[in-house]
């Protein structure tokens, strides 16, 4: 495959983005060429152009969140075929590390990010490891299979692996935007009850009492641990998520934890928050437990819930914006224009 496609491309230099034309990519050995259908606009793409995080290459492709067709495969990739739909990982191992020398991919220690490290998918086309794709099931839109690989895996992480909520524990989440919404979701499907939204926009309150919350209550009401203590017959939560990262999100969802409840932090900002005195914390036995991401298997469970009716991502995409009008959408997601979940691009 010859030629040239467009492509979004972030240049650090200047912190800004232009959509390009550039030479599609070959896939190496153990790789594929993926012809992208969707790609999710994630907060941590903002951050990369806003500089909270720092730009690893010159100039790179932007985008994690990609669905789409695997259009050539690379010298020695077995198992599949040109043809098939599939989400690419957002990130690949290094397998030379301490960790990826012992099978232990998921923990590598040199974790190369897509669209950080390496080129991603605001483009035509993206190159992936063949080791890290999963297959789309045949009813899942691509639309809905493109947010899989972070949206709603980071979520399903949080709540599975490092929240590990049980059946009939007391759930609270902070900020119910694009991870939030499916923080709340997966709680509930888990079994937790009740589960709690906190927000403080009105309409982002109602779209979570739609989804699934129980309760819907705004972070900055004075009693709100009252209504907490109300809603859960006065145990308060056993885990709270904070999709937020902020001080005042993060210190206020460790105060409405029961004694030994767990506080999962899965936003992340550059503020500083505090968890009391250290007789405080040690007292109450409560945990803070950071979070990131989620293990590749995730994103074919995440696909199999989809497929089965189990997990409804319906209302989980905002609005879908052509490759050329990335930086919309962009926008879009700055300003929060319209409360999105996830708005796609669409090369
Ligand atoms: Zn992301
Ligand atoms: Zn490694």
């Amino acid at each position: 495959m010859a030629g040239t496609m467009r492509a979004e491309r972030f240049h650090a230099d200047t912190k800004t983005i232009a959509v390009e034309d550039v030479p599609i990519p070959k896939p190496g050995p153990g790789e594929v060429l993926v012809k992208v259908e969707f790609c999710g606009i994630c907060h941590s793409d903002l951050s990369l152009i806003d500089g909270t995080f720092p730009a690893l290459l010159p100039v790179v492709t932007q985008g994690h969140e990609a669905s789409g067709t695997i259009a050539k495969l690379g010298a020695g990739v077995t198992g599949w075929s040109e043809g098939d739909r599939v989400v690419p990982s957002a990130g690949r191992p290094c397998f030379a590390c301490r960790n990826c020398r012992r099978g232990d991919l998921t923990n590598c220690l040199n974790i190369q990010l897509m669209a950080f490290a390496y080129d991603g998918a605001w483009a035509e086309y993206t190159v992936a490891q063949a080791g890290g794709l999963t297959r789309i099931p045949d009813n899942v839109s691509f639309e809905q299979a493109a947010i899989l690989a972070d949206a709603v895996s980071t979520p399903f992480g949080a709540v599975v692996r490092t929240g590990k909520v049980g059946v009939g524990e007391t759930v609270g989440v902070w900020g119910v935007g694009g991870v939030g919404t499916h923080i709340v979701q997966l709680a509930r499907l888990v079994g937790a009850v009740p589960v709690i939204a906190f927000d403080i926009n009105p309409v982002v309150r109602e779209r979570a009492l739609e989804l699934g919350a129980d309760y819907a209550f705004d972070s900055r009401d004075e009693d709100l641990k009252e209504k907490v203590a109300e809603a859960t017959g006065g145990r308060m939560l056993d885990v709270a998520f904070d999709a937020a990262g902020l001080k005042v999100t993060f210190e206020q969802a460790l105060d409405c934890l029961t004694v030994g409840g767990r506080l999962v932090a899965v936003g992340l900002s550059a503020q500083e928050a505090s968890v009391g005195t250290t007789a405080q914390f040690g007292l109450s036995q409560k945990q803070v437990l950071g979070h990131l991401g989620y293990k590749n298997v995730d994103i074919e469970t995440l696909a199999e819930l989809v497929s089965r009716g189990r997990l409804d991502l319906s209302r989980s995409i905002s609005e879908i914006v052509p490759l050329e009008d990335v930086a919309k959408g962009i926008e879009k997601l700055e300003n929060h224009e319209g409360n999105p979940i996830r708005i796609l691009v669409k090369p």
